[in-house]
């Protein structure tokens, strides 16, 4: 962001003389194009944090995280559930907040069994990437607080709907605790019918760290008429008992980004005390995020 920055003032500063304003509006406008890229593709670090695997520490005790996206579902999360209990594996189910209010039984089901509920907005806006810094402390502060009440435990990390963000999302999550967390690979399984694709997708190059993403709400159809996750997972678990991969929740996996506040706290404490990066002037959005 800092070279954004100086791109803009040099622009600023070319302006000024006559004859050069074309190259100046060149760069900005190239530079825009850049950080536009970067917002489409999910994987990418260029606009802050972005955890796409596990940290070495987890990875060298053979630990992999399966993260399913966009649910609770009332048909498909509970089958889900028994799938990874047969397997004795952990995962991680980035909840849209509003489905997990109205699923309230469900969500705590989850928790019950062991497994992490993360933050992946509250009701999934397909123009969450156009949202101001607003609008994502809204989406974003709001999730916190529903899913919170629901699990008794404040979620960590955040994965942003469709995977798309903009330069204005890293301050807020910053703001709230929140570390973004996108994936290794996905196996595209709420467009692709077939499960043997969706599991080539997400076993290609399978390797101890990897961050896989499936989809428990949204689930598509498969070729045999039921949802393409409930025929994909146990091979996929059966494939990592192979591997000797341990499927293991976010929780476990990764280190918090920092301490949680205390209640009525500000929302920016670090374990450290120290001040952590520097930002601009913060929103108070601490009510929301710890209501
Ligand atoms: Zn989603």
């Amino acid at each position: 962001m800092k070279a954004s920055a100086a791109v803009h003032a040099g622009a600023a500063a070319l302006a000024l003389a006559p004859g050069l304003w074309p190259w100046a509006a060149g760069a900005v406008l190239a530079n825009q194009a850049v950080l536009t890229a970067a917002g489409l593709w999910p994987r990418s670090a260029l606009l802050g944090p972005n955890i796409t695997r596990l940290p070495p520490a987890s990875a060298a005790r053979g630990e992999i995280a399966i993260t399913l996206d966009d649910g609770p579902d009332p048909e498909v999360t509970p089958a889900v559930l028994d799938q990874l209990e047969a397997a004795g594996a952990k995962a991680t189910f980035f909840c849209i907040a509003a489905r997990a209010a109205a699923h309230p039984a469900l969500v705590r089901e989850i928790v019950r069994r062991g497994h992490s509920v993360q933050n992946h907005s509250h009701v999934h806006r397909h123009h969450f990437a156009l949202l101001g810094p607003r609008g994502f402390a809204a989406e974003i502060g709001r999730a916190q607080a529903v899913l919170a009440d629901l699990t008794g435990r404040m979620p960590h990390c955040f994965r942003a709907p469709a995977g798309l963000r903009n330069p204005l999302l890293d301050p807020v999550l910053h703001r709230l605790n929140l570390q973004l967390v996108s994936w290794t690979r996905r196996g595209f399984d709420t467009r692709d019918p077939d499960p043997a694709r969706v599991l080539q997708r997400l076993t290609k190059h399978l390797s101890a760290g990897d961050i896989l993403l499936l989809h428990d709400g949204h689930a598509r159809q498969g070729a045999s008429g039921g949802p393409v996750i409930l025929e994909v997972l146990p091979r996929l678990l059966l494939r990592l008992h192979e591997h000797g991969l341990s499927p293991v929740s976010l929780d476990s996996a990764l280190p918090r980004r920092h301490a949680t506040p205390p209640p009525g706290g500000n929302g920016n404490a670090h374990e450290d005390g120290s001040e952590g990066r520097t930002r601009g002037p913060a929103p108070r959005t601490g009510r929301m995020a710890h209501r």
